[in-house]
């Protein structure tokens, strides 16, 4: 990334007066929201930090957090971008960090605007949580890559144009060293994405085969044999962006359970009132320390902290669920629509308890188990020895599947 020497001297004040300006020239009140962000993007006020071209002004990122709080504080939030979650919080940071220019120019604006949907092709059958074991493989032959196997969980399949995708490119190296990261055209012949029924009824996510799928290697993003290292900054920018959104003081699951307790004076008790006060105590800490993590990210890499973030995060809701449900009784197992949807995003917030509580359960799964987030918490933050690992230094080929 080229650091444009005009915007590395911005500051505050003159990025206050940009906003300002453009939402003068586009009026949020009067301009759609499609033009109003493609108009954005290209003044450089999508990411500050991103180069001149591709959505920035080679600004400190640390700005970045007073451009979005001016844009809201002159009438401008953007609405309906559930399903950007992949594309904008994983896809986008990955391919800054490590694509070609012409991926940058191709792919950065219309995965802002919102006009393409990604999706992440990481997780298979045989390889979740040890995602370096994957078997998807990717065969070179010219400028082509042919690209066959399974994968699963894949949410927002069903609506993607791209996705982020890793494959095993060569076999005789540990399993870590012969991967290479991709961008896939889900559209392309060979790509069959199956719907995949959730506990909710629900269906998020979908198996996805890969038959023949051509690549080409101008999809290549970062190089071949590196897609690990590539993986990397997608895992560490997606639990930050499951678990590190600002909320203010009594948001998320922990509103909806003080909020019952406020106005049904029926479900109260002295039990029910400890167990709420120590999880909304919890919250708020978890809250303060998201926000710290949230300022430290404006100036850096996402590091693993954000695996701290994003494991209180899906115990908090697990435990919250499960005490609205305590709260309610035999009222709290309603559930409010069991219609096998596909949507596009999670929303908590208008649903049912019964919804609340079952949807939780893969909070602690989605973007890595709370199993393996303690263990990296354990390895990397806290310095703990690591886990013993027999496979490091054994060719891919040669590992017992
Ligand atoms: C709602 C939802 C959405 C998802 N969306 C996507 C998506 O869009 N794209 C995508 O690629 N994937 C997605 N996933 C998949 C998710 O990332 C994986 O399910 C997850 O990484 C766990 O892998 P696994 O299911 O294969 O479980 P396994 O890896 O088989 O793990 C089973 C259990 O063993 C534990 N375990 C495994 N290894 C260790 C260890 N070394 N130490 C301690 N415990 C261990 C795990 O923590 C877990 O409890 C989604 C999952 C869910 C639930």
């Amino acid at each position: 990334m080229t650091t444009d020497p005009a915007g590395a001297s911005l500051d505050a004040s003159a990025l206050r007066r940009r906003v300002a300006d453009f939402v003068a020239e586009h009026d949020p009140a009067t301009t759609d929201q499609h033009t109003f962000l493609a108009a954005r993007f290209d003044a450089g006020l999508a990411w500050v930090h991103f180069p001149e071209g591709e959505g920035g002004l080679g600004a400190p990122r640390a700005l970045q957090p007073v451009v979005d709080e001016e844009f809201e504080r002159l009438g401008f939030t953007p609405v309906g971008r559930e399903g950007l979650v992949i594309g904008l919080g994983m896809a986008a940071p990955t391919i800054l960090a490590f694509g070609t220019p012409e991926q940058r120019a191709r792919y950065l604006k219309p995965l802002y605007t919102g006009e393409e949907i990604w999706c992440q092709l990481f997780s298979e059958p045989g390889a979740g949580s040890d995602l370096a074991a994957l078997g998807t493989r990717a065969v070179r032959e010219g400028d082509v890559w042919t690209v066959s196997g399974q994968k699963v969980w894949t949410s927002l399949a069903h609506r993607a144009q791209f996705a982020i995708l890793v494959a095993r490119t060569d076999p005789d190296v540990p399993k870590h060293k012969g991967i290479t990261y991709f961008i896939c055209d889900m559209n392309a012949e060979g790509v069959d994405v199956r719907a995949l029924r959730q506990i909710t009824g629900e269906a998020e996510f979908n198996e996805v085969y890969l038959d023949d799928v051509a690549i080409p290697d101008s999809q290549r993003v970062g190089g071949e044999g590196e897609g690990w290292r590539v993986a990397q900054t997608t895992l560490m920018n997606e639990r930050v962006s499951i678990g590190g959104h600002p909320e203010p003081r009594e948001g998320g699951l922990i509103s909806v359970a003080a909020h019952l307790w406020r106005e049904r004076p029926d479900v109260r008790t002295p039990g029910l009132h400890d167990q709420l006060m120590r999880l909304w105590v919890a919250a708020e800490a978890a809250r303060l320390t998201k926000e710290r993590l949230r300022q430290q990210l404006a100036i850096g890499q996402p590091g693993p902290e954000g695996s701290a973030a994003k494991y209180s995060f899906s115990r908090l809701n697990q435990e919250i669920s499960g005490l609205e449900l305590e709260m309610l009784g035999g009222e709290g197992l309603t559930y409010d629509d069991w219609t096998f949807r596909r949507p596009e995003g999670v929303e908590f917030s208008k649903r049912a308890p019964g919804f609340h509580y079952l949807r939780s359960k893969g909070n602690s799964i989605e973007g890595g188990t709370t199993e393996i987030l303690r263990n990296i918490i354990a390895e990397r933050v806290l310095g703990l020895p690591p886990e013993p690992r027999t496979d490091k230094d054994v060719a891919f080929k040669d590992l017992p599947k």
